[in-house]
């Protein structure tokens, strides 16, 4: 089988599929290239899998058509951030300014976004090939080889194909990625004080460990960054060890740990393609850039990417689209960014894991002065929120009214 398209987006994670909702909301053809794609709502119990997602973010799923889909009984807004250091007692809060009239953020299974994306692209033209891409040649149209044999001609290839990007490999585009040495492990657990509907984070020397608010006040999903050996044996305890040494890593700030679900690890690193665009190929999301869960921030990005890629190229009704000087300032802009937030994580990170007594102090006398300085913690809030420095027209707040969910 052979088919062209103007818009091929090869993976179907949540990037992939917003880029694919987006494009053809502007009028394109488009075909998602997706193995593995599961368009199935959750039901039961939350997922392990969650997300803080930025309310530029939001605005973007919000532009897809996705964001109005997701269940608002399974959504977490928060509107307060709590960040405390374990070395030096310094700490921060801080909420969204008078001039925004909604959450921080919202917690959101991963499967959800998928789910709601999926929804919207059934009720599009576009259409999701269940398949894997095998190889890429050409340059206008772009011609790709799908493991299952049939061919795709695009004038435009997305490569959201992840972390470990095939279509990144198969470009010759040079990854660096640095490990931190540390992995994640993500657990939902219910606690004895609710959570008032703040996301908290307490920075150990091992790593920051977050409680992130779910639907049910008692409920958190729990992120814990740590050394591999340590996330290695947390992931052994039985469950009332785990419970116990949660509980105690978190100076039971909830109270008890009361129950955990199943527990996953994810190896943590950092990481950018030297390339964000080659031919007429450009990357978003995960096969663009890694940076560490600490700030919740890594899809985020990758939403931003996507309406940066619209944004910049505009919708394929021209001869010559899209323009190589168009990819070209997508390619530009975003690399910018990411190196902007692994500037940031990878300082937190890096600075947090100091145990010298002066640098200690000093953080505590910064996350102190944080606190109490207006004009740090409003700039601290934009940033939190996705509003500051070059923000994608589609996820800038005067874009759309703020989603309700
Ligand atoms: C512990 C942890 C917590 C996190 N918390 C947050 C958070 O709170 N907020 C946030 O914004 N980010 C967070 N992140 C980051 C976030 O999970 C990722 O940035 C995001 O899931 C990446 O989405 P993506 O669509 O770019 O890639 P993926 O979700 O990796 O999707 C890639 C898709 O490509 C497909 N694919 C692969 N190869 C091929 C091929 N050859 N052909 C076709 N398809 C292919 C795969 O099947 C997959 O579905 C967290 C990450 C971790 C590890």
């Amino acid at each position: 089988m052979s088919a062209s398209v103007d818009v091929a987006v090869v993976g179907g994670g949540v990037a992939g599929l917003c880029c694919a909702a987006l494009f053809a909301r502007a009028g394109a053809r488009v075909s998602v290239v997706e193995p593995e794609l599961d368009p199935s709502a959750p039901s039961g119990p939350i997922d392990l899998r969650t997300l803080a997602i930025i309310p530029a973010a939001a605005r973007v799923l919000g532009a897809a058509g996705a964001w109005a889909l997701l269940d608002p009984a399974r959504i977490q807004p928060f509107e307060a951030m709590e960040v405390w250091d374990a070395g030096s007692r310094g700490r921060l809060e801080f909420t969204p300014g008078p001039q925004h009239d909604g959450p921080l953020g919202w917690i959101v299974e991963s499967r959800q976004l998928v789910a709601a994306l999926s929804r919207v692209l059934e009720a599009s033209t576009a259409s999701v090939l269940a398949d894997r891409v095998e190889d890429i040649e050409g340059q206008a149209p772009v011609n790709l080889r799908l493991a299952g044999g049939g061919r795709l001609a695009a004038r435009l290839v997305v490569a959201a194909d992840g972390r470990g990007s095939p279509l990144r490999a198969l470009l010759g585009i040079p990854w660096h990625e640095t490990p931190y040495g540390a992995r994640a492990l993500i657990a939902n657990v219910t606690t004895g004080i609710p959570h008032g509907r703040v996301a908290r984070q307490r920075f150990l020397a091992s790593g920051p460990l977050a409680f992130l608010p779910l639907p049910d006040p008692h409920a958190c999903s729990v992120v814990w960054s740590c050394e591999e050996s340590l996330a290695a044996r947390l992931a052994t305890l039985d469950d009332a060890a785990f419970r116990q040494a949660l509980g105690e890593a978190f100076e039971h700030r909830l109270g008890a740990i009361e129950t955990s679900s199943a527990r996953a690890c994810f190896p943590l690193a950092r990481a950018r393609a030297e390339r964000f665009a080659q031919g007429a190929v450009a990357l978003v999301g995960d096969a663009a850039h890694l940076v560490h869960p600490l700030a919740g921030q890594g899809l985020n990005l990758g939403l931003l990417d996507v309406a940066a890629l619209l944004e910049c190229l505009g919708p394929p009704v021209r001869e010559g689209w899209p323009r190589a000087s168009a990819l070209g300032r997508y390619a530009r802009w975003r690399r910018s960014a990411a190196l902007d937030m692994t500037l940031v994580t990878d300082g937190l990170e890096r600075l947090f894991a100091r145990t010298d007594s002066p640098l200690r102090w000093l953080r505590g006398c910064g996350l102190d002065l944080a606190n109490r300085s207006g004009p740090l913690k409003r700039a601290l809030v934009a940033h939190a929120m996705g509003e500051a420095g070059d923000v994608p027209r589609l996820a800038r707040p005067q874009a759309a009214s703020p989603p309700a969910a």
